[in-house]
């Protein structure tokens, strides 16, 4: 069945390479074997030889670090078919992207830093890159831009040439396996959006140690630890911008993770809808397929209602990323008002129709064959990380409501 989208900007030949390259690998490499991937506990089975071959064989690793992204239009259209086939495997990728983004864009773009980090990335070796923003004693706040960095407690002291960090990062995807970490710190509590620093800091070096991966419910092809700081130094270049401009930077990847997150979510829920269909077109009851049944037939139109809907509203927040000459400055409350809507109605959408397929399939949808309850576990962590589905709601009300108070 044809599903074209109603935006020009996706009919390039570079959209549709992004698309068709995700989507053999999901056909070819992930889901013969997405089984199996909850239970390769310690990675090495399953896991890294996937890594393996879309970072390094397909090339994928190279092209995240490259200087010269893709758009991010046509980049979401990679993460929402990766994400069709594993969302654990699509978040290690994007976050690998995510930690660099700050230094890849006008006006804060360094070309300098960027050159130097690649050495980070070795083409021949899987590499990832993690962007550390959440602690031990919250990840909230420190997303909340009200707060205004003031609830950051790791710290960033420089002593001449070189930053001196201190302090943990709790949950980020990819700790404990990354090659570079960007660490959001302050420099002085007290000196609010003055005092945030987003400093690189690559590892292994002296001082950064990490606690147990944590065991979670699903995306297992994500790790999720403990870093520590220890008076770990880096040089002075290593900071991304300076006082003021790296709280942009913050919440200009704000923006970017939710609209990413917003299509991961969209991916998970596609295949969702696509394995439901399938299940309701062949499984008879009351002598015709479900799907004939009036109740059924309205749960699969809700469902793609949402897949369609949240699908072109990230595309087109995607679509104003490209285009700050004209939707003005990508760390912009209406730009991050736009990417909580996009990752909010997303994941809202997404666990509905896990759900929903759920409760369709019968018995058969709560057992691992049945394919749905991967992605129904793996579906819920996009409502919650990001600062969780209520700060994303108080970001919106914030701008379209001029809230004074919250
Ligand atoms: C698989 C996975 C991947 C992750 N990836 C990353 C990553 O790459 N980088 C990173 O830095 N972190 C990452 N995280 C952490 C995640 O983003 C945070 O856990 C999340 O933002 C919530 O923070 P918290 O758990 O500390 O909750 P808290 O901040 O303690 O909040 C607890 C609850 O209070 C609510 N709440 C908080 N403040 C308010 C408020 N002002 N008004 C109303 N309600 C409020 C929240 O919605 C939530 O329900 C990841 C976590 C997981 C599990």
């Amino acid at each position: 069945m044809a599903n074209h989208l109603a935006i020009d900007v996706l009919d390039t030949e570079e959209a549709k390479m992004a698309r068709s390259l995700a989507r053999q690998f999901v056909e070819n490499e992930i889901l013969p074997v997405r089984q199996q991937i909850d239970d390769d506990k310690d990675h090495s089975k399953v896991i890294e030889p996937l890594f393996r071959k879309i970072m390094i064989e397909l090339g994928m690793g190279r092209i995240m670090a490259a200087d010269q992204p893709m758009s991010l239009t046509n980049q979401m259209g990679f993460l929402e078919e990766l994400s069709r086939g594993d969302s654990g495997i699509a978040v290690a990728m994007a976050c690998t992207g995510w930690c660099l983004f700050p230094i890849r864009y006008e006006p804060y773009k360094r070309p300098d830093l960027i050159e130097e980090l690649a050495g980070v990335f070795p083409e021949d070796e899987v590499a990832f890159g993690c962007f550390a923003m959440t602690e031990p004693e919250g990840g909230c706040d420190i997303e909340n831009p009200r707060m205004e960095g003031r609830k950051i407690h790791t710290t960033a002291r420089l002593d001449g040439e070189e930053w001196v960090i201190n302090g943990a990062k709790q949950w980020p995807t990819n700790s404990g396996v990354s090659h570079l970490y960007l660490t959001v710190c302050t420099t002085d509590p007290n000196l609010g959006n003055e005092g945030i620093a987003l400093i690189y800091v690559p590892y292994p070096i002296e001082g950064v140690s990490f606690g147990r991966f944590e065991n979670k419910v699903g995306m297992q092809a994500d790790r999720n630890c403990s870093v520590f700081y220890d008076n770990v130094r880096v040089p002075k270049r290593y900071r991304a911008a300076g006082p003021g401009d790296d709280a942009k930077l913050l919440h200009q990847n704000l923006v970017l993770g939710s609209i990413a997150s917003a299509s991961m979510s969209v991916g998970t829920a596609q295949n969702i809808f696509e394995i439901v269909t399938d299940y309701a077109t062949t499984r008879v009851a009351g002598g015709k397929p479900i799907k004939e049944h009036s109740v059924i037939a309205c749960h699969l139109a809700d469902m793609v209602t949402g897949i369609e809907t949240a699908r072109t509203y990230a595309l087109s927040v995607s679509y104003m990323w490209d285009r700050p000459e004209t939707y003005g400055p990508r760390w912009s409350a209406e730009m991050l008002a736009k990417s909580r809507i996009a990752k909010t109605y997303a994941a809202d959408i997404s666990v509905m129709v896990a759900n929903r397929a759920m409760e369709m399939m019968g018995s058969y949808g709560y057992t691992r064959e049945g394919d749905v309850e991967k992605h129904w576990r793996d579906n819920k962590m996009m409502q919650q990380w990001l600062g969780g589905s209520h700060v994303a709601r108080l970001d919106i009300a914030r701008h379209f409501c001029n809230l004074e108070t919250l």
